[in-house]
């Protein structure tokens, strides 16, 4: 198995449901929440009752346009919309509004780590507007099955990649991305464990060298990143042992078992569903002009991408510490106030990931959550440059006492600590008379050659001095001393 493995080239498409964080739904005024009593945000229009007529979200066509400038799309100017039938049990309309022909995206691309760590674009094939059906609940009532319909109607970014993606570890980063992108644009809260973000995985394998791609699986029901990595990495091993046998993969809609981490096959392509798409008559066509796109353009927030190319490019910070600052939406808007307060880039890069990370994972808090201010941390950044804390002073002392001192500068709090350094010459020479005379074996130690003492003596000094001589500029002055010495 493991050496036939190495026959075959994995190609994989992604398809990716984003819930739209609008306050209405896609096409009423019925609230857009999540975690609602059942069916208390449903009016007429949810229930799809006759006579009722949709009215389309303004909002929806903005958040369609955000994702699609984001991923380098082209914006359509004319659209309209379709409905797509089919016995929707929790969709009681009997069909969904969607865009069938006419998508607001079309083409572009995200950039996406490969398995040997470098990036590569996964074009994008479309990017399109439509509504989430209800949920039936089967697990609630022993006999019957339940429908909670709040969420039908609820606005939904359906978002098509290209067959570009190559590996589960791939697509593991392609779902990251777009995760991390619809939360920096604010348009979904990418939380896949409730749902609001989807992804059906569509999956296929062929001889390394063939032309024609496989045949596909498409697999759904994943509910977290991880998942969809494993429900691939299933089906990758299960497609491949089929053709080594000799057989045919069928073209099926299968389900991802995360407890057996199988997927098991639910449709097959003969029983494919017959939409009979139409033209949506109770909807105007919809039409984008250059105007639009550019005030949706120009209110665009810094893209992660973008942060993140800044951070290594233009601050020279390293590509994993640049990762980690923009992995979070919140700690780069965070970073970037910082940068507003100091010049000290990589300092502040350090201490943002050490000991604010730190802080943030030790009491299971999110940076927004954090009591300390951006312009504290520049501050305390400042002081560790201009010499004034060490930074292991700055870490362990001062960080710890902000959090009971916020009406206090850091100057104030660590002048009340008594840990400000000394660069005081007089005071440190001192500091150097005290350790030659309490330490004078390693001294003599030193003058006959043994010169990695130094090493010691410094200790001996920070010991003396409580931590508080500036190391910079102690370290030269006591070698000066024992140079003279001998
Ligand atoms: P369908 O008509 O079955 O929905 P599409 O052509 O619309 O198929 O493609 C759906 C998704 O499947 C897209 O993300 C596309 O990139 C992907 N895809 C298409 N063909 C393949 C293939 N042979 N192997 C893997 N993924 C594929
Ligand atoms: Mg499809």
């Amino acid at each position: 198995m493991e050496n036939s493995r190495e026959k075959y080239e994995v190609v994989i498409g992604l398809e990716v449901h984003a819930q739209m964080l609008t306050k209405t739904k896609a096409y009423s005024n019925d609230v857009n929440e999540f975690g609602a009593h059942p069916n208390t945000n449903v009016s007429v229009v949810s229930l799809g009752h006759p006579g009722t007529l949709p009215v389309m979200n303004k909002k929806t066509i903005e958040n369609a346009i955000k994702l699609g400038l984001a991923c380098h799309s082209t914006i359509a100017s004319n659209q309209y919309f379709a409905r797509k039938n089919y016995f929707y049990p929790d969709l009681p309309k009997g069909y969904q509004i969607t865009q069938d022909k006419t998508p607001i995206c079309t083409g572009g691309y995200l950039v996406v780590k490969d398995d040997q760590g470098n990036y590569k674009n996964v074009g994008i094939t479309r990017i399109h507007m439509e509504e989430d059906a209800g949920k039936s609940i089967h697990d609630v009532d022993v006999f019957d099955t339940l429908v909670d319909l709040n969420r039908a109607g609820v606005p939904l970014l359906e978002i098509v990649s290209e067959p570009d993606i190559r590996s589960s570890q791939e697509a593991y980063n392609y779902v990251t991305e777009v995760r991390k992108l619809v939360r920096y644009l604010d348009i979904c809260d990418g939380n896949m464990e409730e749902g609001s973000l989807r992804c059906d995985a569509n999956i296929s394998v062929r001889l390394v060298g063939a032309q024609e791609f496989g045949t596909k699986v498409e697999v759904k029901n994943m509910n977290s990143i991880r998942n969809v990595q494993r429900a691939i990495e299933f089906e990758i091993t299960r497609q491949i042992e089929v053709l080594e046998q000799g057989g045919v993969v069928s073209q099926e809609t299968r389900g991802f078992d995360a407890l057996k981490g199988s997927t098991i096959s639910m449709r097959s392509k003969e029983a494919a569903n017959d939409y009979r798409y139409f033209p949506e008559p109770d909807l105007q066509p919809l039409f984008v002009d250059e105007p639009q796109i550019e005030a949706v353009r120009s209110e665009m927030p810094a893209l992660p991408r973008e942060l993140y190319l800044k951070y290594t490019e233009t601050f020279g910070l390293s590509e994993y510490d640049a990762t980690n600052l923009v992995d979070n939406k919140f700690i780069a808007l965070y970073f970037e106030e910082i940068l507003t307060q100091t010049k000290h880039i990589k300092t502040a890069a350090n201490f943002l990931m050490g000991e604010v990370k730190g802080y943030l994972n030790q009491q299971a808090i999110e940076i927004t959550e954090f009591p300390i201010q951006p312009t504290i941390i520049a501050e305390l950044v400042n002081l560790i440059e201009a010499g004034k804390i060490s930074y292991s002073i700055a870490s362990n002392k001062v960080f710890p006492a902000l959090f009971e001192n916020s009406n206090k500068s850091v100057l104030e709090v660590a002048t009340l600590l008594n840990v400000i350094q000394d660069s005081d010459e007089d005071s440190i020479s001192n500091y150097i008379q005290q350790v030659i005379t309490s330490n004078p074996t390693e001294v003599q130690r030193y003058i006959a050659g043994e010169k990695q003492l130094v090493g010691f003596l410094m200790g001996q000094l920070m010991k003396v001095s409580q931590g508080k001589a500036d190391p910079k500029q102690a370290n030269p002055m006591l070698r000066k001393m024992l140079d003279e010495l001998s």
